[in-house]
C-alpha cells in the first residue's frame, strides 16, 4: 500500500437510496477544494461483471467513462463534481472480483491452496481497493460500498474494510450513513434505526468513525449526542445531512457540517487551507437566479424512471447555466407518440432532444418527434438512437425511400441507413462488445456542431454497435443531411446535420457523459441557446 495514500470508506445502514453517491461526491469536492488530489470509487456486490448488460428499470443509466468501461451511474456525479475523469478503475463488481479469482485458481496462482471467500475473495477486493492509490496521482481514496451494510452479498466488502482498518489503521477511517425518520405521529425523530445499523457494523467488526446522517428535520444537539453515546462516536462526527434542493447543494451543507474538516483530523492530515468553491458557488449562483427559461422535450422510452438519463438530465442544468437559463424538461414517453398526437404533445416545446436506446419500442414515435421538429424548425438533438432515428426519418420523409431503416430493428431492410458496424459483425457475446469509450471525431468548419465546440477535433464517449451506413452519405448531402463530423481513422460517420433547418444535429457519441459543473458541455449550451432563440 502507498503510504502516503489515505483511504475513506463510505458504507451504508437502514436503507437503501440514502445518497451514498452524493455524500461520496461532496466530500470529495471539499477535500479537493482544500487542495487534496481525491478520487472516488464505487464496489457493488452483485455478480454482474459490470451494469452494461443491465436493463435500465433495474440499474438506471449505464455510464461510460473515457477507457471505455461501462459503469454504475454513481461514476458519472464522481465526475460532475470533480471535474476528473473517471476509469475502468473506480468501478468493481462482485463478478469482476470472482472472475479475477478463478481466472487466477485456473491459471495455478493459488499453489495449491483452498480458494475461500476469506481471504482470496477479501484480498482481491482489498488489491481493487488499493490499486488507486498505487497510482501515486491521489492523497485520498473514497471508496463507496453499495448497497445496505447486512446484506448477504456485501459482507465480504464489509469484511475486508475491516482488515484494512486493522492492518493501516491511521490511513483509512469509515463514515457511514444511516436514517434519522420522522415518526409523524410521535412528532419526533428516532435514533434507533441509527443505533441498529451501527450495531450491525460492529457486529462485523468495524466501528464507524463518522456517522452521516440522512433526515428530514434538524439534527439538535441532544439527538446528536444521544447517537454518539449509543454508536461510539464523537458527538461533531455525527453530521446532519438534511434534505436538499438540488444535489450540488451538497458539497455547501457538509462544509457547514465540518464533515471535510473531521474527515482530515481522523486521517491525520492538515487542513491546509479553506476549500476554494468560487466556482461551484457561482455555478450555484446561477443555477438559482436564471434570467431565462426554456421549455425542452426529452423523448425516450424510460422517461418515468428519470435515472435512466441521468446525464443528459445533469447536462441540461450544466448546460443552462452557461446561459443563465433554467431549462425545464418535459418527459415525453416515445411509445404513447404517433403519428396523430405528436403536433399536440410537442407544440410548447422550444426544442426536441431524442434519447439514446435499444430495441424496437418506442421507435415510430421517436421518428415522428423527429419529423416534427425538422418541418418545424425546432431545434433538435439527437443522441445515439436519437440521431440514427433522425437519419432513419430524413431517408424516409425527405429522400423517399419508406423502407428505410436500421438494421437493429429491421435486419432485412432494403435501406440499412443504419448498419451494423464491421467491428461488430462476428461478436456474439452481449458483455462489454459494443464500441464503447472515447474516440476521436473531425468537425467540418462551417457547421453548427463546430460552431459549438469552437474546434476542429474532439474527443467524445461512445456505446453502440450500429452506425450510420455511409454508402449513402452522398445521397443525403444531395438531399441536404450532411455528414459534419468523422472519425478520422475509421471515416465513421458521427455528427449529421442540415444545414437549412435553424438547428439541428445528430451526434452517434453520448455528449452528456463529460458534462460537468465546472464544464458544461458545449454542445447541450449551444443546444439551450438554440432553443432559446426559438423561444415560444
Ligand atoms: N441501439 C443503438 C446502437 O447500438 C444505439 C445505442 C445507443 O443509443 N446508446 O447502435
Amino acid at each position: 500500500m502507498s503510504n502516503s495514500t489515505k483511504y475513506v470508506f463510505v458504507t451504508g445502514g437502514v436503507a437503501s437510496s440514502l445518497g451514498k453517491g452524493i455524500i461520496s461526491a461532496s466530500l470529495a469536492k471539499l477535500l479537493q477544494a482544500r487542495g487534496y488530489s481525491t478520487t472516488i470509487q464505487k464496489l457493488d456486490p452483485y455478480i454482474n461483471i459490470d451494469p452494461g448488460t443491465l436493463n435500465p428499470y433495474e440499474h438506471g443509466e449505464c455510464y461510460v467513462t473515457d477507457d471505455g468501461a461501462e459503469t454504475d451511474l454513481d461514476l458519472g456525479h464522481y465526475e460532475r463534481f470533480l471535474n476528473v475523469r473517471t476509469s475502468q478503475a473506480n468501478n468493481i463488481t462482485t463478478g469482476r472480483i470472482y472472475q479475477s479469482v478463478i481466472d487466477k485458481e485456473r491459471r495455478g496462482e493459488y499453489l495449491g491452496k483452498t480458494v475461500q471467500v476469506i481471504p482470496h475473495i477479501t484480498d482481491e477486493i482489498k488489491l481493487n481497493i488499493q490499486s488507486l492509490g498505487q497510482l501515486g496521482e491521489y492523497d485520498i481514496v473514497i471508496t463507496e460500498i453499495g448497497g445496505t451494510v447486512g446484506d448477504i452479498e456485501s459482507l465480504p466488502y464489509v469484511e475486508a474494510v475491516r482488515q484494512m482498518l486493522w492492518e493501516f489503521e491511521d490511513d483509512c477511517i469509515v463514515v457511514h450513513l444511516t436514517l434519522v425518520p420522522y415518526l409523524a405521529a410521535a412528532g419526533e425523530l428516532k435514533t434507533k434505526p441509527t443505533q441498529h445499523a451501527v450495531k450491525q457494523l460492529l457486529e462485523l467488526g468495524v466501528q464507524p468513525d463518522i456517522l452521516c446522517c440522512r433526515t428530514e428535520h434538524e439534527l439538535d444537539l441532544n439527538l446528536r449526542k444521544k447517537i454518539a453515546k449509543f454508536c461510539n462516536v464523537a458527538p461533531e462526527a455525527v453530521i446532519e445531512s438534511r434534505d436538499a434542493s438540488s444535489i450540488y447543494d451538497v458539497p455547501l451543507l457538509m462544509q457547514a457540517e465540518e464533515l471535510d474538516e473531521i474527515v482530515l483530523k481522523k486521517l491525520g492530515l492538515s487542513r491546509k487551507s479553506t476549500p476554494d468553491l468560487t466556482n461551484w458557488k457561482s455555478f450555484l449562483s446561477t443555477l438559482k437566479n436564471p434570467e431565462h427559461e426554456v421549455n425542452i422535450g426529452l423523448i425516450g422510452k424510460y422517461v418515468e424512471l428519470k435515472d435512466a438519463y441521468k446525464s443528459i438530465n445533469e447536462a441540461f442544468i450544466h448546460g443552462g447555466t452557461a446561459h443563465k437559463c433554467k431549462v425545464n424538461i418535459h418527459w415525453i414517453h416515445s411509445d404513447k407518440l404517433t403519428k396523430t398526437n405528436v403536433d399536440k404533445n410537442l407544440a410548447k416545446l422550444d426544442g426536441i432532444l431524442v434519447a439514446p436506446g435499444f430495441g424496437s419500442r418506442g421507435i415510430s414515435g421517436k421518428i415522428s418527434a423527429v419529423k416534427f421538429a425538422r418541418e418545424n424548425n425546432i431545434p433538435f438533438l439527437g443522441i445515439c438512437l436519437g440521431m440514427q432515428c433522425a437519419v432513419i426519418e430524413f431517408a424516409r420523409h425527405v429522400i423517399g425511400w419508406e423502407e428505410a431503416h436500421t438494421v437493429e430493428i429491421a435486419p432485412d431492410s432494403k435501406r440499412p441507413v443504419i448498419t451494423l458496424m464491421e467491428s461488430q459483425k462476428n461478436i456474439e457475446d452481449m458483455g462489454g462488445t459494443m464500441r464503447l469509450g472515447a474516440y476521436k471525431c473531425e468537425l467540418k468548419s462551417d457547421s453548427k456542431i463546430y460552431d459549438a465546440y469552437n474546434r476542429e477535433v474532439i474527443r467524445e464517449r461512445h456505446r453502440h454497435r450500429f452506425e450510420f451506413n455511409s454508402e449513402y452519405t452522398e445521397e443525403f448531402e444531395k438531399y441536404g443531411m450532411i455528414a459534419t463530423g468523422k472519425n478520422p481513422e475509421t471515416g465513421l460517420v458521427e455528427v449529421v446535420e442540415i444545414p437549412s433547418h435553424p438547428w439541428f444535429v445528430g451526434v452517434q457519441f453520448h455528449p452528456e457523459y463529460k458534462s460537468t459543473v465546472e464544464a458544461p458541455h458545449p454542445l447541450f449550451a449551444a443546444f439551450i441557446k438554440a432553443s432559446l432563440d426559438n423561444k415560444k
